[in-house]
């Protein structure tokens, strides 16, 4: 049995399905993180979970306990879930104290210091606890919400997109100490997030939504390096998806022959790579006529500098040992690389790929 059960939840508004048969199980003090577009669900299902919306059918279960059973459900203050919601939702006449305080007893003669620690935790500065929310920051809003949401000491906490008022710098350091936070405090955690590199580098276990439904759940590593379907490889980053012919564990591709994660043979698959992955080394024109068969040259045809990493796009060269480059019609390979690496328009590369390829079923 999981901590956090959630089995077949649908929950429709209309002519729209929101949700359409989630299925998830979330583990004792872990962290998970939802990724999918806008519009998909995310929001519905973390509703559904904190218990502000109930599902049409489908049941919610933390520790053996059913919290909802179709629209049969346990409300949201009796569930023990944290919920930082995408807009921070603060009661707008309170103080940041209050606000932060709001689920904490006033009689209690620790509640001050409670506060304090709660905004420090948060990194909030203590000057700012007499202020109201509209004299904040969107950052600084979101930052009070999660403090509030902290305070009820939550066996479950919910965030939704809370980082994403945040600078790209103060965004990662939050999030570092957020995970910490409640990975110290044994808070099972679901982020939700648009922002694929947060939700790789944040959980244990990734999903990735589409429409109403899971189109994968695994491990970072997993749905990053063996996606289930182009949609997920390209969500997830910038994926190279190539035809290829399979056997005995090497894929027959435009790029040449590429070792692949799978051994059975296939006359017509597709392979994915991650840009990373392939590596460029600068050739000369002359060194093609007389390299080792299945060298894969290539020349540069686009550079896009971008700081600390260029976009470059390069055309396949016919090279000895390999299918004619006119005859398979390759499209140009577009590749990630450090910034400033020296490349520019009209430069012979050569192509090589360090990991196995991962085949798509
Ligand atoms: P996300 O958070 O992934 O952007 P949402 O869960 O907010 O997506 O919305 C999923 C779908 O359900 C969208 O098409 C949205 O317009 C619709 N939706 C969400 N809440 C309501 C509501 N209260 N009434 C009608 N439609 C809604
Ligand atoms: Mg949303």
């Amino acid at each position: 049995m999981s901590f956090l059960e959630l089995r077949d939840l649908k929950r429709r508004y209309g002519a729209v399905a929101a949700l359409d048969g989630i299925d998830l199980d979330v583990q004792q003090g872990s962290r998970t993180a939802i990724v999918g577009p806008s519009g998909c669900g995310k929001t519905t299902l973390l509703r559904l979970v904190a218990g502000f919306d109930a599902p049409d059918s489908g049941t919610i279960a933390i520790d053996g306990l059913i919290l909802a059973k179709g629209n049969n459900s346990i409300p949201a203050h009796l569930r023990g879930i944290g919920l930082v919601s995408q807009d921070g939702a603060l009661f707008p006449h309170l103080t940041v104290a209050d606000n932060i305080g709001f689920g904490l007893d006033r009689r209690d003669a620790a509640r001050e210091k409670r506060i304090a620690e709660l905004a420090y935790t948060v990194g909030l500065d203590g000057a700012i606890l007499k202020r109201r929310p509209h004299q904040l920051s969107g950052g600084q809003q979101q930052r009070v919400a999660l403090a509030r949401a902290m305070a009820s000491k939550p066996r479950l906490m919910l965030l939704d997109e809370p980082f994403s008022a945040l600078d790209t710098g103060l965004r990662s350091s939050m999030r570092k100490a957020v995970a910490e936070l409640l990975e110290s405090a044994g808070i099972a955690t679901i982020l939700v997030t648009h922002d694929q590199g947060e939700a790789l580098s944040f959980a244990d276990q990734v999903a990735v939504m589409h429409e109403g439904k899971f189109s994968q759940v695994g491990t970072p590593r997993d749905v990053y390096l063996k996606p289930k379907d182009r949609m997920v490889a390209e969500f997830l980053g910038d994926a190279l998806v190539l035809p290829a012919t399979i056997a005995d564990g090497v894929a027959l591709t435009p790029l040449g022959r590429v070792a692949v994660d799978v051994t059975e043979s296939r006359k017509a698959a597709r392979i994915m790579l991650r840009p990373e992955q392939i590596s460029l080394e600068p050739a000369v024109s002359g060194e093609i006529a007389g390299a080792e068969p299945g060298t894969v040259f290539a020349e540069v045809r686009q550079v896009e500098f971008a700081g600390a990493i260029s976009t470059v796009t390069v055309g396949l060269l016919n090279s000895p040992g390999l299918p004619d480059v006119a005859a398979i019609g390759s499209a140009p390979v577009t590749l990630k690389k450090p910034g400033p690496n020296g490349l520019s328009v009209g430069d012979v590369v050569r192509l090589s790929i360090a990991a196995k390829a991962h085949v798509f079923v």
